[in-house]
């Protein structure tokens, strides 16, 4: 367990914050796909930590970003510069980071780990394609973040918004694949609700590819002790742990 101190902090909307917070060891071990167990305040109320993936590394700091969804990220947004924050981490299983080339494929807050995962990727001249869906206009403000990565995404919005498909991402991402071909070699990465990872691999469309999901499963330790982050592999032989054997994980491995 370390002391963050929080260097930065953005929000926009009622609904969306980015931190960056001074943490040596995490920024320096930290790899895409990877999360933090977040300490919400003092006290044993809640007596939780929050898992939040690494979104970005920067010299000693690293970038959390969250979507208020409940009672802990509520009270984490209202923490500001200065304050501190008890992180464990980095924990997990992340993506594997040298496919030939990579399509990724991003709902909502799910850009957060792939994010980290395309700056890598950039970084070692590895070919990606981002693809990023949000659901309405408040959440386009996400589309900001892929300007790090000129020329390599495409995004979807579900409403109507000048300049953007419309419809899901998974309509965005299948329009886009109908008319390539890719060598074997390439990987397919995605993060986002469970419904539209479950379509991603249902319907079969990366078939030809490893398709590797990051899951967000409700997590009580983030080390494998609890048990309460259990998902069943779909070769009936039991469960995986998100928090130890994860968060990632090959699509073929897990009963959908
Ligand atoms: C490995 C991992 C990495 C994650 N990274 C991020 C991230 O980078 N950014 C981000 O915004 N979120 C991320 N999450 C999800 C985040 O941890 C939860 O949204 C958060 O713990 C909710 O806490 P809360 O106290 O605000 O909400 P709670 O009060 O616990 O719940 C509020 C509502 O959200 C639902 N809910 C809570 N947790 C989950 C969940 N895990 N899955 C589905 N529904 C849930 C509850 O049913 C309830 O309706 C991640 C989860 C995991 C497992």
């Amino acid at each position: 367990m370390s002391e963050a101190v929080i260097e930065e902090k953005k929000c926009w909307g009622e609904r969306f914050v980015q931190l960056r917070l001074k943490e040596e060891e995490i920024a320096r071990c930290a790899r895409p796909g990877q999360f933090v167990m977040v300490r919400v305040q003092e006290g044993f109320d809640p007596l939780l930590r929050r898992p939040l993936a690494v979104m970005k590394v920067e010299e000693s700091s690293f970038y959390l970003f969250w979507e208020i969804v409940g009672r802990g990220t509520k009270i984490l947004s209202s923490l500001n510069v200065g304050s501190k924050l008890e992180v464990l981490g980095p924990l997990g299983r992340g993506f594997s980071l040298f496919p030939s080339q990579a399509l990724i494929v991003a709902g909502g807050r799910g850009i957060t780990p792939l994010y980290f995962l395309a700056s890598h990727f950039k970084e070692n001249k590895i070919p990606f394609t981002f693809f990023l869906g949000v659901k309405d206009k408040e959440e386009l403000f996400m589309v900001d973040f892929l300007q790090d990565f000129p020329g390599a995404y495409f995004w979807s919005c579900e409403e109507p918004v000048e300049g953007g498909f419309c419809g899901t991402v998974l309509s965005l991402f299948h329009t886009w694949l109908e008319d390539k071909s890719f060598s074997p070699g390439t990987g397919v990465y995605a993060c986002g609700p469970e419904g539209m990872l479950k379509n991603l691999y249902r319907e079969g469309k990366t078939q030809n590819f490893p398709l590797e999901v990051s899951l967000e499963t409700f997590m009580g330790c983030g080390f494998g002790a609890c048990m309460s982050c259990a998902v069943e592999k779909s070769n009936g032989k039991g469960y995986f742990h998100v928090c130890k054997d994860g968060p990632v994980f090959l699509a073929q491995e897990l009963k959908w």
